[in-house]
């Protein structure tokens, strides 16, 4: 008699839900992990395709015209993620930002959004509702995605040099075209706007001035992220790492700063502000100043596994739990048990054998877990 072959999902369902409690654990808004961290923040990938090859992210020597992205049917779809993004709402989750990969390249992203927007906190309240993009197709979509009910974005620009934008995207795309997105975002109400900057020592960190003097007093608040060793193939260096201490001396130079309070507990930018009322900065340390103390970020892959740190080699697949019949009701017992058990703290422990004991896990690539 032939054998029975168990469809993968099953295999991994049963998996899953050998690991999960036998009793259900309710959403109470009040989940914490074992940090005594809350869950606040649901990051989403819709997408782990970019029309970018920035090298600390996507390099072309990897993600080259062989490489194997993920089939259309293995990416969760627009109703799934707001199934799944629900029950997180149910554990106190209050915003959530889609990315990827380039989320506009996802069809009809603006559909999502807009499903998104129906959702309600345990508060009440409609969720923050974010995107971060590299701003390439924003002009085009800006419009839409504001009346489907985004908030705001996040737009990724590493200078503002043409050649050296042009160098670090690594397709040639030029300025001009994210600056038009950026515009097309704060005219369709979409702010306020923030702009990610990666500092890359000796590739683009003569550009932190000119971008400082660009965005000053427009009300856009540029953030400074120190290059991190997320994934495995961006053959990351600490000497290509500039410390935001450094960063901020370069702006002291030419502009006086005062220190500002966190917006909200967990956020990941420390705030400066220019002494002379132009506007603030941001500084994203995740190298130099570890911030997993208060991290209160889940992240959703695009094909539905649950990721409890960025750095992390392994996530949990709910779309097995989605996909294989699982009510409301376990999927939130799911992400509670899961959340409960939570202590990853990788910027904390990175360089000990605490962050990388060896156990042969490969971190996940930030376009297919989000950044
Ligand atoms: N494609 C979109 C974009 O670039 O904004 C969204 C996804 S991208 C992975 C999200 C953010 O992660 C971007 O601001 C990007 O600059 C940042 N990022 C990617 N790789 C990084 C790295 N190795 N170190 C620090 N930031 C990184
Ligand atoms: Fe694409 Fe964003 Fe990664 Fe650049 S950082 S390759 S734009 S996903
Ligand atoms: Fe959060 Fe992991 Fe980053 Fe620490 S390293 S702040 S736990 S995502």
């Amino acid at each position: 008699m032939a054998e029975r072959v168990i469809p993968l999902v099953d295999q991994r369902l049963t998996a899953l839900r050998a690991a999960l409690p036998a009793q259900p654990v309710a959403a109470t808004g009040l989940v914490a992990d074992t940090l005594g961290r809350p869950l606040r923040d649901l990051r989403i990938s819709v997408t782990d395709r970019c029309n970018f090859r920035c090298s600390y992210c996507m390099p072309k020597e990897v993600f080259d015209k062989d490489y194997q992205y993920l089939p259309h049917a293995s990416l969760l779809s627009f109703e799934e993620i707001t199934r799944v993004a629900r029950q997180f709402l149910a554990h106190g989750v209050r915003k959530i930002r889609l990315t990827g990969g380039e989320p506009l390249l996802r069809k009809n992203i603006e559909i999502l959004v807009s499903q998104l927007s129906e959702l309600r906190t345990v508060e009440g309240t409609p969720p923050e509702l974010t995107l971060t993009s590299n701003g390439s197709l924003l002009a085009r979509k800006a419009r839409a995605l504001k009346d489907a009910g985004l908030q705001r974005v996040t737009v990724s620009l590493d200078g503002l040099d043409d050649a050296v934008f042009r160098r670090m995207n690594d397709v040639d795309f030029p300025v001009a075209e994210v600056l038009e997105g950026i515009a097309a975002a704060r005219e369709a109400g979409l702010g306020p706007v923030k702009v990610n900057m990666v500092v890359k020592r000796g590739t683009n960190d003569h550009e932190i001035l000119p971008m400082a003097r660009h965005f000053r007093g427009t009300g856009i608040v540029l953030r400074f992220i120190e290059y991190m060793d997320v994934g495995a193939t961006n053959g990351w260096r600490m000497d290509e790492v500039m410390p935001s201490a450094e960063v901020r001396e370069r702006l002291a130079s030419e502009f006086a700063l005062t220190a500002l309070e966190a917006a909200a507990p967990g956020e990941t930018a420390e705030r400066w502000g220019y002494a002379d009322g132009a506007g603030e900065v941001g500084f994203i340390s995740s190298v130099t100043k570890a911030f997993c103390g208060d991290c209160n970020r889940a992240r959703l892959s695009t094909e539905g596994k649950l990721y409890l740190c960025l750095f992390a080699s392994n996530g949990w697949d709910l779309r097995s739990l989605v996909r294989g019949g699982a009510s409301d009701e376990e999927l939130a017992s799911a992400i509670g048990h899961i959340w409960q058990g939570r202590s990853d703290r990788y910027s904390e422990l990175r360089g000990t054998m605490a962050a990388d004991p060896g156990t042969g896990g490969r971190r996940v690539e930030m376009s297919y877990i989000g950044g």
